[in-house]
């Protein structure tokens, strides 16, 4: 566990780290009708233009030189329906419950250990919405 029972973190205004970062970004069925919605297009076309989906999985393209279509200078483009994966970062299991991992992520997230401070529960209640939303990567 992290830092004793609280963690701190503000998102830092005008950063874009976190999006920049070598990944993949895996959508929801709902996140992708949330984003196709947010961009005028049916959930059809948005999966044949935006998404590659796997058996378990669908996750966006990546474009040749950026990490992800949506993000610009300017932040994220679909940003009030961004998906599960980006709203909850940095509140993933990975990060929550390893000290090192959470240590190591604010290496680039200069949001980490600043700010507010949150409560484990908090985090923790945040990060069970990954397993929730994408139950074939949190597997044991
Ligand atoms: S890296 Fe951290 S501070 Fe920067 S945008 Fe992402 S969450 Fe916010």
């Amino acid at each position: 566990m992290t830092n004793g029972q609280t963690l701190r973190f503000s998102c830092k205004p005008g950063c874009i780290n976190c999006c920049d970062q070598e990944g993949y970004v895996y959508l929801t069925e709902q996140d992708l009708k949330n984003a196709a919605k947010f961009v005028g297009m049916t959930a059809k076309a948005f999966e044949a233009k935006y998404v590659y989906r796997t058996k378990h999985l669908l996750r966006l393209r990546k474009p040749a030189k950026s990490q992800c279509h949506f993000l610009s200078s300017g932040g994220c483009s679909i940003h009030p329906v961004k998906p599960t994966q980006c709203r909850t970062f940095p509140f993933w299991p990975e990060l929550v419950k390893s000290r090192a991992e959470w240590r190591r992520t604010g290496g680039y997230c200069p949001g980490i250990g600043h700010g507010e401070l949150i409560q484990i529960g908090t985090a923790l209640e945040i990060a069970s919405e990954m397993e929730t939303a994408y139950p074939s990567m949190y597997e044991d």
